[in-house]
């Protein structure tokens, strides 16, 4: 063995010395990370994403004739973290705005989750901007003075964070720049996070718009979680202390080739398998644009693929939790029951299917059929 490093050093060779491991996180840090990931993803639970921007509030809102104000996007929040079930919702995404709103009953909202026995998580990314050069493509932004807004996240009240990085297919794309931009930020976003105490949530979405197949977008998902892992351990990131955000592996959206659920099922968890360490506790799906009967079907199958799954395999939607209950909502009072049933129903469902128990009675209502793809989607 001397006589290589001596070869090497020689030849000034310094590649082949072993890399050196430097304190990161306590045993206390690491213990606490792992215990709220656990939280969330504990079995038949999964996460309401309710980080819409104000700006993609106000889209939802326009389609339901609703002014974009402050006071709406309050009292639509408050009808769903009312009524939501912690049996099969185990954290909640917040937007900034949300967290520091009260509840009707004179709460903030975070402790009204957190007496839910729900754990509280808060976006922290600041969109995307674009990569010069590249077809469109783009990183996220949000790291200047990150660790400081963490910190006080963490005091009022929060235990994970979320930061969305967007990919996109088509002939030249993702480009080798954009798949290694986005994985190094969101790992270092990931460790930022983990020093305060917040789990990150990784999400790297590759978007469902285009034409390509299925077995393209299952090539692509795999270089890109391929490149997130390694900049996570580049970046000594804590596995047992994150959440993986993924799309799932589905054709584009203008594909001529439809899927069935198993089959997206099968080439979800092979993409899945094939990259993400068996450390990470649980992954959990965006929608994506899919129906909220689409996204739970496809769910439900990917949970009861015949493969080893060493992880949780659940959801974190926000478009597929939240759509039928803005329909029924549609601004009225006296729709609230009617729209907390809706959302009810939808978390329950996806509940059994983050366990493969969803037993679909080909009946589900002509709102949770409809498409909910929005090209290019901003969050
Ligand atoms: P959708 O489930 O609507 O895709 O969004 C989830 C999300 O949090 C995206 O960042």
């Amino acid at each position: 063995m001397d006589e290589i490093f001596d070869f090497c050093r020689r030849r000034s060779i310094t590649s082949l010395r072993m890399t050196h491991q430097f304190p990161s996180l306590s045993p206390e840090q690491k213990k606490e990370l792992s215990d709220i990931a656990q939280r969330i993803v504990a079995p038949g639970k999964g996460i309401l994403a309710a980080d819409e921007s104000t700006g993609t509030m106000g889209k939802r809102l326009e389609k339901i004739n609703v002014e974009n104000n402050e006071e709406h996007r309050r009292y639509f929040r408050d009808l769903l973290f009312s009524t939501v079930d912690p049996n099969c919702v185990g954290g909640i995404i917040f937007f900034h705005e949300t967290l520091y709103q009260k509840a009707d009953s004179g709460k903030l909202f975070p402790q009204v989750i957190k007496d839910k026995g729900i754990v509280v998580g808060i976006k922290v990314d600041k969109g995307t901007a674009g990569l010069n050069g590249t077809d469109g493509e783009t990183t996220t932004q949000g790291l200047d003075g990150l660790s400081e807004r963490c910190a006080q996240y963490k005091k009022d009240g929060c235990d994970f964070a979320k930061w969305r990085c967007v990919l996109k297919i088509s002939d030249g794309c993702p480009s080798a720049l954009a798949i290694a931009e986005n994985a190094n930020v969101l790992a270092r976003y990931a460790s930022i996070c983990q020093q305060n105490g917040l789990v990150p949530i990784v999400e790297p979405e590759i978007l469902p718009d285009g034409a390509h197949d299925l077995k393209r977008c299952q090539y692509v998902s795999e270089k890109v979680l391929a490149a997130v892992y390694k900049a996570l351990s580049d970046h000594h990131v804590y596995l047992e202390g994150t959440l993986l955000k993924p799309n799932m592996v589905t054709a584009g959206h203008s594909c001529t080739t439809k899927y069935t659920p198993q089959e997206v099922g099968m080439a979800t968890v092979t993409a899945l398998r094939r990259t993400v360490p068996a450390a990470v506790p649980g992954i959990c799906f965006l929608s994506g644009g899919q129906s909220e009967e689409e996204a739970s079907l496809n769910l439900n199958a990917i949970n009861q693929v015949p493969l080893h799954r060493p992880w949780k395999l659940t959801f974190s939607y926000g478009r597929a939790l939240q759509a039928s209950a803005l329909a029924a909502w549609a601004g009225k009072p006296a729709n609230k029951a009617a729209s907390q049933e809706a959302f009810s129903t939808r978390a329950k469902i996806n509940g059994l299917a983050s366990k493969g128990e969803y037993k679909s009675t080909g009946s589900a209502d002509a709102a949770s059929m409809q498409s909910l793809h929005t090209a290019s989607y901003v969050y």
